[in-house]
């Protein structure tokens, strides 16, 4: 069994993917171009927001999004310890201070911890797994949204990664920056292309970079933007598939969801997932060290304890096999194996 087959999606879809990326060879356009304007607008559509700027990836997403609000040094970004370390890693790229706050049993940020200071720039909460992070802020949300494409704009600025694995994965790399805001929409485009000026490519305006969407992956993503709401509502069928089988042994994820991740927590896990391998069936740990631990994170200053929360979930996690393709006999499987190891 595997974790994730993007084989199976792929054969689904392969003629109208196939006639896509033709479209683009035949053209002989890859940078920028009408595949990647068309993406941008229908984005911001599903969206419901004003502007879609794609970028090279979602990391770029968070760091062009920072950029564009002039955050960097002396500046502070309240986030979450407990998610993938691009979130922190933006921050910390702009010379800005990632400060934690421990997530509640929404695996999320606990709101109602934040403590905002004058240093305080903006708030980066994460959608962990698919599930919504709240904020209500006085200060700028940016919100990693690189696992919850699906649910509309409610920060300043929200962030989009195409990374294979998500639920509108690429074939590569590739994100987005999805937001209400001219000015910053504006600057955004600026930054991921060299800070050029609109109407002369060698008038370069402000300090910026390469972060531009491939035009081949704006083609295959306008593809399958047509399918992620019903590619959605299979991840939640599915989900609700293993909640109604497994509620009464394990904790199961709230149902509010789209279920980039589906995430038990159990006390055993090593064990449960040792016991799953050895009937090959995959899993994930999402994510076993919380941000603060981490050792490139070392010279903020926290120390084991400071986000229990973060750090008890770091050790219950386990993700199971979810995809809109995936069978109900995989599924079937992994429940027997799961109620195998608890009886
Ligand atoms: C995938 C992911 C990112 C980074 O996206 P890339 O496109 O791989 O750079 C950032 N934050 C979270 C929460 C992610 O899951």
């Amino acid at each position: 069994m595997k974790f994730l087959d993007l084989t199976k999606q792929y054969q689904s879809i392969k003629e109208e993917i196939d006639t896509a990326i033709k479209r683009v060879l035949d053209k002989g356009v890859f940078i920028n171009g009408k595949e990647v304007s068309l993406f941008e607008e229908e984005m911001a559509d599903f969206c419901q927001a004003k502007f879609a700027i794609g970028v090279n990836s979602g990391t770029d997403a968070l760091y062009l999004s920072l950029k564009a609000l002039d955050i960097g040094s002396e500046d502070e970004v309240i986030t979450t310890p407990f998610t993938f370390i691009a979130t922190a890693e933006a921050i910390a790229n702009c010379g800005a201070k990632p400060v934690f706050v421990d997530i509640d049993s929404s695996l999320n940020i606990d709101s109602s911890q934040i403590k905002i200071n004058e240093k305080t720039k903006a708030i980066m909460p994460v959608h962990l797994f698919g599930r919504q992070a709240k904020i209500d802020a006085k200060v700028n949300v940016i919100e990693d949204s690189a696992q919850a494409i699906g649910l509309p704009l409610s920060g300043t600025l929200a962030c989009f990664s195409f990374f294979p694995s998500k639920n509108l994965g690429g074939y590569g790399d590739g994100g987005m920056v999805v937001t209400n805001n001219q000015e910053l929409a504006d600057k955004i485009r600026l930054l991921k292309n060299h800070g050029s000026s609109p109407d002369n490519k060698y008038l370069n305006l402000v300090l910026g970079t390469n972060s531009r969407l491939d035009t081949i992956q704006a083609a295959i993503l306008r593809v399958k933007l047509q399918y992620i709401s019903k590619w959605n509502v299979q991840r939640k069928e599915a989900a609700q598939y293993y909640s109604n089988q497994l509620k009464d042994i394990v904790k199961v994820p709230d149902n509010n969801n789209i279920f980039h991740q589906y995430t038990i927590r159990v006390a055993n896990r090593d064990k449960l997932k040792d016991y799953l391998r050895a009937s090959d069936i995959p899993t994930m740990i999402y994510y076993p060290i919380p941000l603060h631990l981490q050792p490139v994170f070392k010279y903020l200053g926290y120390q084991q304890g400071d986000f229990p929360e973060a750090e008890k979930a770091s050790q219950e996690v386990l993700s199971l096999p979810i995809y809109p393709d995936i069978t109900k006999e995989d599924q079937d499987d992994i429940i027997k194996k799961i109620k195998e190891f608890y009886a």
